[in-house]
């Protein structure tokens, strides 16, 4: 048989390991120069430069000082929305894996326009939620199969519902058995069709931009989580992506359960606590929690440590079975090319790069 892995104890019933390793992908996206930068002169400065047939970005400190770091993809400012899914979502989004997709970078450099855009005008600008469910829609088949969406906003480690904005302070509830992570008290909406994933995700927007501004907040200070979870009976019915077939032997009766989350971050620029005031102050210090313990969850992982400390926020505490199981976990960094930002962008860049170190184990349960 298989070895089992006991260095990592994120479930207590005894896992069996069916494959080796497969560890969390990691993209880097530019966006384009927009207005602001080039406002700053014709000699427009940009601190990156991108080598993406060899997967490679170069950060440029200045003339004397350059570094080059290797991602598992490197998208360009020509890189479009369907590329972009095709690379980072799609794998994740196929049933029979928990799919984990989350944009992290500094505000203003496209993490909602990669993961939340809907292009409802122009298709070819949809982002990652509408080209996923979308997706998911093109594949059930709608006499059996249901499959219902959650949409939730993580604000100052509250978690609160896009599509019934009366629930606030939703308890996340973790199944001791087997470590699965749900939300039983948010609205689960089964889609119907592509009209209707519009109107959930616009309303879903509505409503976080009107929480935002009742409390007088940007939605780049949140966190929106979008879930998709369903229950697959046989998996030899499932359909893997290439090359992975072999994952789940056809003679194993699987009673898989998968969950797709796409996650847009919030800002990861630091927040100059200094001279802010009330809930500014709270916000800071709720932000850099859930992401700097998404930072030591990531860092843990990558050093293999028995260790991943996830009960540490919220957002960790949602992103649990995304960090172990039958994980599929993509992470997207958005930066921009000026050097006005030189050290966010360098910031995001070492996160997104601690990140290619991660190994999720993809395990199934013992018979
Ligand atoms: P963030 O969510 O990181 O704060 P946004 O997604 O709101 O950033 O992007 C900031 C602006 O840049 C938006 O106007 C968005 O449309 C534009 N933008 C971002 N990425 C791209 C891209 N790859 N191509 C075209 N426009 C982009």
């Amino acid at each position: 048989g298989r070895p089992v892995n006991d260095a990592f104890p994120l479930f207590e019933e005894p896992w069996k390991r069916v494959s080796d390793s497969c560890r969390v992908r990691v993209a880097v996206r530019l966006r384009p120069k927009n207005s602001e930068d080039l406002a700053h002169g014709a000699d427009f400065d940009s601190c990156v430069e991108l080598q993406p047939e060899c997967k490679k970005l170069k950060l440029k400190k200045n003339n004397w000082s350059c570094e080059s770091y290797r991602f598992d993809e490197v998208f360009s400012e020509n890189a479009s929305q369907k590329r972009v899914y095709e690379v980072v979502a799609k794998p994740s989004v196929l049933e029979g894996y928990n799919g984990t997709v989350m944009a992290y970078g500094q505000t203003g450099t496209g993490k909602t326009y990669t993961v939340g855009r809907l292009g409802k005008d122009d298709p070819s600008e949809g982002g990652i939620m509408v080209r996923a469910l979308e997706h998911i829609l093109s594949v059930m088949s709608l006499e059996t199969d249901s499959v219902a969406i959650s949409f939730l906003q993580l604000y100052l480690e509250s978690v609160q519902d896009l599509l019934a904005p009366e629930k606030t302070n939703i308890p996340i509830v973790e199944d001791p058995k087997t470590g699965e992570v749900s939300l039983p008290g948010a609205a689960k909406v089964e889609i119907r069709d592509l009209e209707h994933v519009f109107q959930l995700l616009q309303i879903g927007g509505m409503n976080r931009h009107a929480a935002n501004t009742k409390m007088n907040t940007e939605s780049s200070r949140s966190h929106a989580i979008l879930i998709r979870s369903s229950r697959i009976e046989d998996g030899s019915n499932t359909s893997l992506p290439n090359g992975t077939d072999n994952l789940f032997p056809d003679n194993l009766p699987l009673v898989l359960k998968s969950k797709l989350l796409i996650v847009d971050l919030a800002g990861s620029e630091r927040i100059d606590k200094t001279g802010s005031e009330g809930h500014m102050i709270e916000e800071a210090k709720f932000i850099n929690l859930s992401l700097t313990s998404l930072g030591k969850c990531i860092n843990a992982l990558a050093e293999n440590s028995p260790h991943i400390p996830t009960r540490d926020s919220k957002l960790t505490r949602i992103l649990r079975d995304s960090f172990g199981g039958t994980a599929r976990t993509s992470l997207i960094v958005t930066i921009g090319p000026s050097s006005r930002h030189f050290s966010e962008t360098s910031s995001t860049i070492m996160f997104g790069q601690r990140a290619m170190k991660i190994v999720n184990t993809i395990r199934i349960k013992e018979e």
